[in-house]
Parts: C-alpha cells; structure tokens; sequence
C-alpha cells in the first residue's frame, strides 16, 4: 500500500485535557445523581479525549420537565420572530469565535480530518443565520374566500417540546440541521448526542447560554440510546421527536412515539447510487465519485457509495477513479493536511471490512485497497480507500450501507438498466446522474427514487435547498424552509366577520 498518500501523527499534538462533559438542565449544567460517568478514546489516536455525565432516566424526566415547563411558560415560545432571531444570530457569532477549540475536540471524538471539522463548525454558524431569518420572515395564509362575512387565518405555531437525538458522524453539523430551526419556531428542546461524540453538543449548550438563550429552552442530556433516547421517543410530554441516525434505530423511535402519536421527522440510511453516462465528463466525475466515497471516511448517510457507469466508460472511469484515490491523503486527522481520518470503532472497522470480504467471496474483485490501513504514529483503526469492481445489485455490499471508504461498481448499458439499478434499493436518499445532456439528466432526477438528485455534482446546494430521503431512508425534511415547517403545527382560524348574513341554524 505505499503508493498511497499517508500522512503520519504528527508529533507533540498530543496529550490534550480530557474534555469534561456534563448535562444542561433548566439553565443549570449537573452531573448525573449517582455520579456515573462515560469516556470517549480517540479513534485515532487512542486516548480517553472525553469524559461525560452519564444520565439516566431521572436526568432525562428533568430535562423533558425543563423543556416543558419553558415552553408552556411561553417566554421563547410567544417571544418575537425579532426576539428569536437576536439570540440565534449570536449563537453564529459565538460559534465563528470558537471554530478551532470546536472543531479540535469533534475530530478528537470522531476521527474526521480537522480541516473538514473546522469547515463544518464554521458552516454550522451559517446555518443558525439561516434559521435566524426564517424566525422573521415565517408566516402563515389568509383565506378571503369564504364569503362576505368569512375570513380564514392559517396560523403556524411552534409544535412543542422536541427531543433531538443525532449520531457520531457529524455531530455539530447535524445538531445544526435541526437546533436553530426547531428554536426559530418558538420550540423548545431536548438534545441527546451520541455517546461516541457528545462534546461538541456541550460545547454548544456553553454557547447557547453566553448566547443569553432563556433557561430550559434547550437542555441537553448525555447517554445512551437506551433509557435516554428511548425515554425522549416516548415520552407523552415531548411532542415530537426529530432523528438523525440508522433506519434499524429510527424504526425503534417512530415505534416508541406511537404511543403519544408524536410527530416523527427521521433522516436515516442511504445506499446513493451516482450514475455515470457514457457523455459525461469523466474528469469532474471521477474526482465527484473520489470525494463521494471517501469524504468522511464513507461515514457518510450521503456517501456516494456505488456508482452505475456505462460500460464503454467503466474501465476508463475506474482507472481515473483508482489513480486519484492513491492521491488522497490518508492520516492523522489532527494534521491539516489530511483529507481521511480514522474509522469511528475497531467495531465498526470490522464490519466495513466484512462487506469487503464478502463481496470477493461472491465473486467482486478488489481494484483497490481492501483491508486496514496502518498510519505511522497512531494507534486507532483506519481503513484503505478502497474500490470494488464487478458487484451485482445482489451482493449485500452493493444494498447495505457500509459506513466506510469503500466504492462498489456497478455498470449499466442503457437508461432503464440505469434507474432499475439506481432504483432497486431499500433507501431513497439521494443519488447523483453525470451526462454533458441535459435531457439525459432531467430524465433521471425526475424518474430517481431518492429526495436529492445531484446533477453534475455532488453534495451542494445547502442550507437554501432542502434535504431528506425517499422510502426507508426517512419521514420529513431538514434544513431549508420544508425543514423549518416540520416544527410547526397548522392552527386553522375561521372567523365570522362585519354583518351575518347567513339563516340561522335555529328557526323561528
Ligand atoms: P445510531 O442509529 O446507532 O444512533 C444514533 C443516535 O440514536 C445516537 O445518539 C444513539 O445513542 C441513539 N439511539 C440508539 N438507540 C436508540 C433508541 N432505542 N432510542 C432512541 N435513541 C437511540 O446511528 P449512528 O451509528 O450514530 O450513525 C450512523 C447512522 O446514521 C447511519 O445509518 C447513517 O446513514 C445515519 N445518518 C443519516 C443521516 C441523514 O441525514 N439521513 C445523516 C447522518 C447519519
């Protein structure tokens, strides 16, 4: 494997301070009531980097209390578009004055590159601002309609108390995606981190507070997907509970809120075909399909995971495709330069390994990589940049997420061998087509089964354009002003006005 790109640890990064992590609940940051706590070690470097309260049950009733009692008290929930968006507006200020020490501790925790978490950090303020102008611009409808002495209001309020419950691979990103939305509509929130990655979601309970956020608007509590995010799923005092994370997980929640028959929103798995047409241009898609697949280590729910590509450009596609994945660099994610870090658990690395194995055992051959990856200094899991060749739609690596650096290859001859195979998924999240023809790629997107078609690119368009997946891979939408929506509820108000001119009900 030496003609890859390898960037070995560079020296005297660490010993860091162990960041110490605690709940925020109704204003106030607690440890657990029997002391318990949790720790993260690096996965790249093998270090405990974080130390955390671990809740229970009792921390998360306290939290759901906070957030309930702050919402019906009406202080956020009733405050001004103009009130909400002041606060929101310096949460973005706190997080661009804090990039650095935020971004350090989210590629300690999860093994990103700290030159994407420092990008990641920074586009999250962007998304607070965002969200700060959907406070004040929102609005709902009028019906004039109805008659002389009718007028209909639509009136749109914030839905409730929502627990928010995210995963590892992006953990400030994704809190993003929905915290500042969900505040914009006058909510108010519970948030459970993952415990792979819960230092950053602290971090932002830190500068919620100094951001002057009113006690209990947003409490966080720290733990496991059992009791915490089970008790946030079912509570009957939460009324919605919005999920990034797998769809084995979400299937758990949606079942845990029917009890209350809150609301769901869920942004699940993703198995995203990109699919290459013979008249594309190969240059801009193999370097799409390289960053596609290993961006994040292919922990990614958008990893551009298997692509479809016409078999008169496959060989070519491929070899362009392999050339530039010895050209990315693989390494110590606390090194600027990287561009892949580590995988986020030897657990996790074995699996990703599996489908690999499993894929050659069924006949697919390997164009690249294949195995571990060993990196000069670090002692935490990496994985190969890794391409797959001659898989078939059958292969559980071409319809199961593999969460790693990791590119089957399908190939195709005609548009609707393209779509049946893009198509032949469980998931529905997103997909890319690649064609210098515009009726070739409107085609697709319209006939894709997924809830973004990127044409031409891939991974773009955010936070204006809306996301979310088709079939199992989620209910509802994030970001954007449809991501915005899907924390308020529609209160319809028909009013009789001026002179009745109706006859009565009652006659006589
Ligand atoms: P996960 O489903 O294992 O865990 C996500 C969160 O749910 C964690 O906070 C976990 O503690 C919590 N949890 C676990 N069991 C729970 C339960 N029974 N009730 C309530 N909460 C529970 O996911 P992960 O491994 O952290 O993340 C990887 C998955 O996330 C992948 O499948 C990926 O595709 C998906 N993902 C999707 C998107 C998207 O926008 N569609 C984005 C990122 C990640």
């Amino acid at each position: 494997m030496n003609d890859l790109t390898l960037i070995a640890a560079a020296s005297a990064t660490l010993p860091d301070a162990v960041f110490l992590g605690r709940h925020l609940i109704g204003g106030e940051w607690l440890g657990s009531a029997d002391g318990a706590v949790f720790e993260r070690v690096s996965p790249s470097h093998g270090v405990v980097v974080s130390r955390s309260a671990l809740g229970g049950v009792a921390e998360t009733e306290a939290a759901i209390a906070a957030a309930r009692s702050a919402f019906d008290g009406g202080g956020w929930s009733r405050a001004s578009g103009k009130a909400r968006a002041a606060v929101l507006l310096r949460v973005a200020e706190l997080i661009e004055a804090d990039v650095e020490r935020i971004a350090r501790i989210e590629t300690l925790e999860s093994g990103k590159p700290i030159a994407q978490a420092r990008g990641e950090v920074a586009g999250a303020a962007d998304l607070w601002r965002f969200a700060a102008s959907l406070a004040r611009t929102h609005h709902g409808d009028s019906h004039n309609s109805l008659g002389p002495d009718m007028l209909g209001i639509v009136l749109k309020e914030p839905i409730g108390v929502v627990s928010i419950i995210t995963p590892w691979n992006f953990p400030f990103w994704i809190l993003s995606q929905k915290l500042p939305f969900a505040l914009a509509a006058g909510c108010t929130c519970v948030v459970k981190p993952s415990e792979m990655t819960p230092s950053t979601t602290v971090m932002m309970g830190e500068l919620l507070v100094k951001a002057g956020l009113p006690a209990g608007v947003v409490n966080i509590v720290l733990g496991h997907g059992q009791p915490v995010g089970a008790l946030m799923a079912s509570h009957p005092d939460v009324d919605m509970v919005t999920f990034t994370g797998s769809t084995a997980v979400g299937r758990a929640i949606a079942a845990a809120a029917s009890g209350t028959l809150k609301k769901v929103a869920l942004e699940l798995g993703g198995k995203n075909p990109q699919v290459i047409f013979a008249d594309a241009d190969l240059d801009q898609a193999a370097d799409a399909v390289t960053f596609g697949v290993y961006f994040n280590a292919g922990e990614c729910c958008n990893s551009g995971s298997r692509i479809i590509v016409h078999e008169d450009v496959a060989a070519d596609l491929v070899a362009r495709v392999v050339a530039l994945s010895r050209k990315v660099a693989f390494g110590d994610p606390l090194n600027p330069e990287t561009q892949v870090g580590a995988i986020i658990s030897a657990a996790h690395q074995g699996k990703i390994d599996g489908y690999v194995q499993d894929a050659v055992e069924a006949g697919a051959e390997v164009a690249l990589g294949g195995g571990a990856l060993q990196i000069e200094g670090l002692p935490g899991q990496f994985y190969q940049p890794t391409v797959v060749t001659g898989v078939t739609a059958d292969m559980a690596i071409a319809r199961e997420e593999v969460f790693g650096p990791v590119l089957s290859v399908l190939t195709f001859r005609t548009m609707e061998e393209a779509l049946a195979l893009a198509n032949d998924a469980t998931y529905g999240l997103s997909a890319g087509v690649w064609s210098e023809n515009v009726h070739t790629c409107l085609e697709f997107a319209r006939r894709a089964q997924a809830g973004t078609v990127w044409t031409n690119t891939w991974m773009d368009g955010f936070p204006e354009m809306t996301f979310g997946g088709m079939k199992q891979s989620g209910l509802g939408r994030e970001i954007g002003r449809y991501g915005f929506e899907e924390f308020l509820e529609v209160k319809t108000v028909a009013m009789r006005v001026g002179r009745d001119t109706r006859a009565k009900w009652v006659r006589g």
